[in-house]
């Protein structure tokens, strides 16, 4: 069999999109599956289309999230140039050789004329496709053309009546009528090749034998098929995987909000690699068994084209969130903890570099909430009581704060908080223990009260590893002032 070669083929026109990515995951694993060749080639040739460093974080988000090329702008590769625009001498040499045989011919009309030609079709109802009418110009005509000052773009010649057919590996067989596509542009006026054409000639020289892509380019499949006709080129394997639609189950526009669409948004806001790998392959494929959580080493080894499913894929942000919290909490701390850091220093909660005693207390708490987060950068709000002078009960703690037994177990408290010297998660459970005996509270009525005033809130990690973390002084002000307030609100409903 020959080598499986597969491509991405990103327009450098800004972040990387999850369904770029996606596509790039699947033609990589593809390639991996089968011990072939991943390329990463830039369609650069739209212009106005591309932004500064367009192709920098195409490679940074691949990078990011493990998938590795084999050819590219940046390691080269047998096939290169791996830019459209540093290739533009093939595609003059293809067109030239189109051009000789007469599959191809020198278009002449104005962007105006084209502009008049298609009202007039729409006016008619009908739907627009060029007239051809500068199909057979003589040479005379055309250097009269080129004498009243317009350059030609190159159309490639359209068959009439014929039924355009491809097997995809997903849709199966897929037919198009030739007579809905008028003869389109190959190259434009200046010599750049546009999309279409390009990309044939690109896939041909880079021997690109599977084309995976998202389902929006199979409109574009027959005139690329006219294209591999037209120069005698053997067609690869397509295969055009199903459309991600938002969680409504709508077709996504790049201003949806519903979901986070760019991947540097997704490191951003704290998600795994892995975790986004794990859920971008389950869009549209599905492995054999019930099982979800796989490594991008095991996808390697289990992808193929047969499960990738006809079906748009929804998206899930949900099981999203619940898988980057699973690889969250398989990681070690010290990661997760490495990763936590700069949402603490840009919250200003932290001065960086730590020394070794203010890093291991982050550690600690950061490892309070490793079991329940869901994206990294969450952990600020989850830990803000750690921080604060001044803390807020939410409304459930206010109410616990209210029960009858409340003035004694804090009072208990404080009285054993001042016999402490340290304050460590053992300390905290004897003093506690002595606390249960004094009062007579037990469960709940014990511990709620205190970890209110303590916290805040009424639900929390590990009651005397939190305390022991808030420290003994913020302890100590804090069961103080929820007693305070507890007398004040006692007295003043008198
Ligand atoms: N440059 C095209 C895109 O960004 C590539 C399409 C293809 O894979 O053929 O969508």
């Amino acid at each position: 069999m020959q080598r499986v070669r597969t491509r991405y083929a990103p327009s450098p026109t800004g972040h990387l999109h999850i369904g770029n990515a996606r596509t790039a995951l699947f033609s990589y694993l593809f390639a991996r599956r089968h011990g072939g060749d991943f390329i990463l080639r830039i369609e650069d040739t739209d212009i106005e289309r591309n932004v500064v460093g367009g192709e920098y974080n195409q490679m940074e988000g691949l990078k990011w999230l493990g998938i590795e090329w084999d050819e590219s702008v940046d390691k080269g590769g047998p096939y290169g140039p791996y830019r459209c625009l540093e290739r533009l001498d093939l595609y003059q040499e293809h067109v030239k050789k189109l051009l000789d045989e007469g599959k191809a011919y020198k278009s002449y009309s104005t962007p105006e004329e084209l502009e008049k030609e298609r009202q007039e079709q729409l006016a008619k109802g009908l739907a627009p496709k060029y007239s051809g009418w500068d199909r057979d110009l003589t040479p005379e005509e055309q250097a009269k053309y080129e004498a009243e000052g317009r350059v030609p773009s190159i159309r490639l010649r359209v068959p009439e009546g014929q039924t355009i057919r491809f097997v995809d590996a997903v849709r199966g067989e897929v037919k198009f009528d030739s007579d809905g596509i008028g003869d389109f542009v190959i190259m434009r006026p200046d010599g750049r090749p546009t999309y279409n054409f390009a990309c044939v000639v690109d896939d041909v020289a880079m021997k690109i034998t599977h084309v995976i892509r998202g389902e929006e380019h199979i409109s574009n499949t027959p005139r690329q098929l006219l294209v591999y006709q037209a120069l005698g080129y053997p067609v690869p394997q397509f295969a055009h995987i199903p459309l991600i639609l938002n969680p409504a189950g709508k077709k996504m526009s790049k201003r949806d909000e519903s979901i986070v669409q760019f991947i540097e948004q997704y490191k951003q806001l704290g998600y795994l690699p892995e975790a986004l790998v794990n859920f971008m392959t389950l869009l549209g494929w599905a492995p054999e068994g019930e099982e979800e959580i796989f490594s991008l080493e095991e996808l390697c080894q289990l992808f193929s084209l047969e499960r990738i499913s006809k079906a748009p894929a929804i998206f899930d942000t949900n099981k999203l969130k619940w898988m980057n919290n699973h690889y969250i909490k398989k990681s070690p701390l010290e990661r997760i903890v490495e990763l936590a850091l700069p949402y603490f220093e840009k919250a200003g909660r932290l001065t960086l570099p730590l020394d070794k005693e203010k890093r291991e207390w982050i550690s600690q708490v950061i490892s309070l909430y490793q079991e329940q987060l869901d994206e990294i950068g969450r952990i600020v709000e989850l830990s803000d009581l750690f921080f604060r002078e001044e803390i807020e009960y939410t409304k459930e703690g206010q109410q616990i704060l209210e029960a009858e037994q409340v003035p004694a177990v804090l009072k208990a408290f404080l009285s054993e908080l001042d016999q402490v010297e340290e304050f460590t998660p053992n300390v905290i459970k004897k003093a506690l223990k002595k606390v249960q005996k004094a009062t007579g509270c037990r469960g709940k009525s014990l511990f709620m009260p205190i970890r209110v005033a303590a916290t805040g809130q009424a639900q929390g990690p590990d009651l005397s590893q939190t305390l022991s973390l808030i420290g003994l002084d913020q302890v100590k002000k804090r069961v103080q002032q929820a007693l305070e307030q507890k007398v004040d609100s006692g007295s003043s409903s008198i």
